[in-house]
């Protein structure tokens, strides 16, 4: 197994990045290692990177430390990418790892197109959070790594119900249970904990959503405005694509959002039959077989009409 001390060698700074609008996973992840690395390297030099995370991560260790921008120019000696398939996904921070020396990427997405110059990609796993785990050594992981780790697992495995979800997921979720970290909150306050805004706009998307293909697909759309009215961010929407897949005979699920005008955000989610990495990957974007994302451009109807093309070819 690649363990990450291998690739520490020499190594005296260590930049550390996710994805752009960092999920669970990502920022699990991340901080992780940063967790890992700082409490038992503490000669390393680390920085993290990540864009703004939402409040309810906040709790996790040194969560203070991450470096929301990318204004002050570093060399790296080694700089290493967590749960992100390529690098555009990783926003600005991409001009740290034109820089560094050495650049690893540790990911689980099908996806993945090897772009570091070492690359631990399994796309088996389900988290990045559960393939960092096995590349560190038992034994130094404390109750705040743990925390880390168990949520990234928690939320990429949807509390350990997806179909990415394994034994070697569930025994890992064990060993850092034994870690003394409070299991019951990270589940409830992070994933499960919705504000009152975000039960209205998760209400507001359930009562506006369009069923087709016989109820086989299912999407629906939040507008810039809506954003204003609710006074929300992207981060409120966490949720409402499982909400839409987990209804009733619905193969796929669609949920977008309005970033910019005539500019979406979609969430592809899927149950048992159509790989949705492929749909995602076919515009430009990427994923699992069971989740995946991609920005896309037009009017709703324009996405959703190449969207459902992409996705009939698969439905037989
Ligand atoms: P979500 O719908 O939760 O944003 O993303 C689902 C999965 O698809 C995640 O694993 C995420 O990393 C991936 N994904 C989401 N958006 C994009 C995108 O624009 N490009 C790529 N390559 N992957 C994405
Ligand atoms: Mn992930």
């Amino acid at each position: 197994m690649n363990k990450i001390e291998n690739y520490l060698e020499g190594v005296k700074t260590v930049g550390i990045t996710g994805h752009r609008r960092p999920d669970g996973d990502c920022i699990g992840s991340c901080l992780g290692l940063y967790n890992y690395l700082t409490k038992n390297y503490p000669e390393l030099s680390v920085s993290l990177y990540l864009e703004s995370i939402a409040d309810k991560f906040v709790f996790l260790k040194n969560s203070d430390k991450i470096i929301f921008n990318t204004e002050k120019d570093e060399e790296f000696d080694l700089f290493i990418v967590l749960d992100s398939s390529d690098l555009e996904r990783i926003g600005e921070t991409v001009k740290y790892f034109d820089k560094a020396k050495k650049t690893l990427c540790i990911d689980h997405h099908i996806s993945n197109n090897n772009f570091a110059m070492e690359n631990v990609v399994d796309a088996k796993l389900s988290s990045a959070s559960e393939l960092l785990y096995m590349m560190l050594d038992e034994d130094k992981v404390d109750k705040y790594v743990a925390e880390a780790l168990y949520l990234g697992i928690v939320h990429d495995s949807g509390v350990f119900k997806y179909s990415n979800t394994s034994y070697n997921t569930m025994a890992i979720a064990g060993k850092l249970m034994e870690k003394g970290i409070d299991f019951t909150s990270i589940i409830d306050d992070t994933f499960y904990t919705k504000t009152y805004v975000q039960n209205q706009i998760l209400g507001r998307a359930l009562l506006e959503s369009v069923v087709f293909y016989d109820g086989k697909c299912i999407f629906s759309v939040v507008k810039k405005d809506e954003f204003d009215f609710y006074n929300i961010t992207s981060a409120d929407l966490d949720g409402v694509v499982e909400q839409l897949r987990i209804t009733k005979g619905v193969e796929v699920a669609i949920f977008m959002y309005e970033t910019e005008p005539m500019e979406y955000k979609i969430s592809l989610r899927s149950k048992s039959e159509v790989d949705v990495s492929k749909v995602a990957e076919y515009f430009g974007g990427g994923g699992h077989i069971r989740a995946a994302g991609v920005m896309m451009h037009g009017t709703v109807y324009d996405v959703i009409n190449n969207l459902s093309e992409q996705i009939s070819l698969q439905l037989g």
